[in-house]
């Protein structure tokens, strides 16, 4: 199969308590295998399945006939992304360039973390929060909805939180907020941000 489902970058208890393994196990294990199962069934025997995953997302976005095929490739994508954005012992103010960088465009950790929380909740229904880089090499927040994607709208994302329940119902039941913050305080991996914003 061309497409696979990558390992988790950690032990799937390495983010608890903040979120269990349990979670992990159907997030990881049940909802990002369903999307790269399905999205192989999709493009088995078309060129779709010879081209890298970025590739394929970018080619059927917008294209009102291959949106199963955008949903799947997207969520596989953003998921793998939204893995590394993780880590144990993680979240709070980070530091160095990433810091410079949020400053610059926020005024503060403190203002950045009220937009990104603000765009995480206010998502409604299924979606994603986003830090990216815009066409103009400008950071901002941006949120999507289902498995609406920054790469198809001119941006480089740098962070994501995923918002679908999936994410968070286990564990916190309907209180997104709650678990949008715990996010933000303990858990996002800024050495991958700043790998991203490197690299951008
Ligand atoms: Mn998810």
């Amino acid at each position: 199969m061309p497409f696979q489902l990558p390992d988790l970058p950690y032990p799937k208890s390495a983010l608890e308590p903040h979120i269990t393994s349990k979670t992990l196990d159907f997030h990881h294990g049940k909802h990002h295998n369903a999307y790269v199962t399905v999205l192989n069934n999709l493009t088995k025997d078309t060129p779709l399945a010879d081209k890298p995953l970025e590739d394929v997302i970018k080619s059927v976005a917008g294209d009102s006939s291959k949106v199963p095929v955008f949903n799947n490739a997207a969520q596989t994508w953003n998921h793998t992304f939204f893995w590394h954005c993780m880590k144990g012992g993680g979240g709070g103010r980070p530091t160095g360039d990433v810091a410079s960088a949020i400053d610059g465009t926020f005024g503060s950790y403190e203002k950045f973390a009220e937009e990104f929380k603000n765009a995480a909740v206010t998502q409604f229904g299924s979606g994603w929060a986003w830090l990216a880089i815009d066409a103009n090499g400008k950071l901002n927040v941006l949120k999507t909805a289902n498995a609406d994607t920054p790469m198809v709208h001119g941006q480089k994302a740098i962070l994501t939180c995923d918002v679908w329940e999936h994410a968070y119902y286990l564990d916190y039941q309907n209180r997104r907020p709650d678990y949008v913050q715990v996010f933000l305080d303990h858990l996002i991996n800024w050495d991958f941000v700043a790998e991203n914003l490197s690299k951008s």
